[in-house]
């Protein structure tokens, strides 16, 4: 009995490692769990579903085997891939969740999310999320012409890069006054997310109580995954 989830996989055909990996964890370990949460970044680069080819269709077929197998498969969106729609979901039998996203994993409940709200000293950032997350501005993205959207993408892609080598490390990686300020408006002590790539388990004092801060891993070259069992919570490698 197990709850398995991943974050930052950044598939991409550039890196059949990475993709050869997830397909390995597929097969060792996640045919043998109840349900596979997805917290973004799941695709290194998504410009609409109707841009899918071999590549992300091949994924989509692998992950619909084992959706068919019993498993439950939930998606949330990340920074790379937001635009990820319904046909995707559909070819892939999974369900989208919104960001943040508050459930119960056995006793425990937690609250999900792909992280990236949670790095607020990016203003920057913060304010082109809000941007293009707007559902009026997704609405009409979607209706731009394919080579309009990847031209978009790449211009967005250099912008960030240029920038982050200039960004010290605290800004790129969560504020904690923004953690504490989801799980207290949540009213949950467990949050779990992806987005930094630092993998780790993080304990802190909200109101006199302990909550735990699950962060996932990317997958250069094996994924931090975590696993959620009757008994507890445990960060370990996606293979092995
Ligand atoms: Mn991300």
């Amino acid at each position: 009995m197990s709850i398995l989830l991943i974050a930052d996989l950044h598939l991409n055909e550039e890196r059949p490692d990475i993709t050869e990996a997830f397909l390995s964890f597929l097969k060792d370990k996640a045919h043998t769990c109840e349900a596979l949460y997805i917290l973004g970044d799941f695709f290194h680069l998504w410009v609409g579903d109707d841009a899918m080819g071999d590549f992300e269709k091949n994924i989509a077929k692998h992950l619909k085997k084992l959706a068919e197998q019993g498993t439950k498969i939930y998606l949330m969106h990340g920074n790379r891939d937001f635009t990820i729609g319904k046909t995707f979901c559909q070819l892939a039998g999974c369900k989208l969740l919104k960001d943040p996203f508050l459930t119960q994993f056995y006793r425990y409940p937690v609250l999900l999310s792909h992280g990236d709200i949670l790095c607020t000293k990016d203003i920057d950032y913060q304010k082109k999320r809000r941007f293009y997350r707007n559902p009026l501005v997704l609405f009409f993205l979607k209706l731009l012409p394919l080579r309009r959207r990847l031209a978009l993408a790449a211009k967005l892609r250099a912008q960030s890069k240029s920038k982050k080598g200039t960004k010290p490390e605290e800004i790129t990686d969560v504020t904690p006054e923004a953690v504490v300020a989801l799980l207290e408006k949540y009213k949950v002590q467990l949050l779990i997310h992806g987005h930094t790539h630092r993998p780790a388990i993080h304990e802190l004092t909200v109101n006199g109580q302990t909550v735990k801060r699950f962060v996932l891993g990317d997958w250069e070259p094996n994924g931090m995954i975590l696993k959620v069992t009757p008994t507890g919570f445990q960060l370990e490698p996606a293979i092995g």
